[in-house]
């Protein structure tokens, strides 16, 4: 399976990598969790990414290229999902190219479907594991009160800086100027299908399940 897994920020794709990785030993390559891991790391590429992360802006494109084609040529068995890449119709063409050159040609791009006044909402409660990135929701998957992240048995759990009111609203902007025009691009060559992003974790799984395995071919290859 080759496939991007898109959406506004909040919409599920993170969650839904990791069922798909699970069920079709995929490869995630997640580009936000890549670009904080090297602002953790404090890589000369983190320190070049940090503000435009914590203010909630698109970190320029060739440097997310660079990072997702250097990956891409490490996949063991072909098989990638790709979440938060790409995000602007310039990635988008760039991604195809280098696709055409590993011989690894995108089989579907998967729109997650959720209204912005949810996508807000999710947002402002989802807490994540500094250490190891696990996400929470202060309603609905509620952080352990000892700050120990369940999964990696590490921590702290924190908000997001761009999880912030002033950097959501600047994220969802950004997503409507910059982001949703990909979706366009490949309505037109004919690889989008949308899915409804509501409703619990394992119901938007099995509607992402149905559609690929609709076409087995994308299942499988
Ligand atoms: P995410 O975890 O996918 O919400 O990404 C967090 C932040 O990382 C975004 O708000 C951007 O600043 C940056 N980022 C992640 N992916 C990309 C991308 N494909 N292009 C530009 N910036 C990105």
């Amino acid at each position: 399976m080759r496939i991007v897994l898109f959406g506004p920020p909040g919409a599920g794709k993170g969650t839904q990598s990791k069922l798909l990785r699970e069920r079709y030993q995929a490869t995630i390559i997640a580009t936000g969790d890549m670009l904080r891991e090297e602002v953790h790391q404090e890589t000369p590429l983190g320190r070049e990414v940090r503000r435009y992360m914590e203010q909630g802006m698109l970190v320029p494109d060739e440097l997310v290229i660079g990072m997702v084609e250097r990956r891409l040529r490490r996949l063991k068995n072909g098989r990638f999902v790709l979440d938060g890449f790409p995000r602007t119709v310039a990635q988008a063409e760039a991604l195809g190219r280098l696709l055409a050159r590993l011989h690894l040609p995108l089989q579907a791009v998967i729109s997650l479907e959720v209204p912005a006044e949810e996508i807000i909402w999710r947002l402002s409660q989802r807490r994540i594991c500094d250490a190891c990135g696990e996400t929470f929701h202060l309603t609905f998957r509620p952080p352990p009160e000892d700050g120990r992240c369940p999964v990696c048995g590490k921590g702290p759990i924190i908000q997001r800086p761009d999880d912030r009111p002033e950097a959501i609203a600047r994220r969802l902007a950004v997503y409507e100027a910059q982001t949703e025009p990909v979706k366009a691009y490949y309505a037109t060559n004919g690889l989008l299908h949308r899915v409804s992003g509501l409703g619990e974790v394992e119901e938007v799984h099995r509607r992402i399940v149905k559609l690929l395995e609709g076409r087995p071919a994308l299942a499988t290859m």
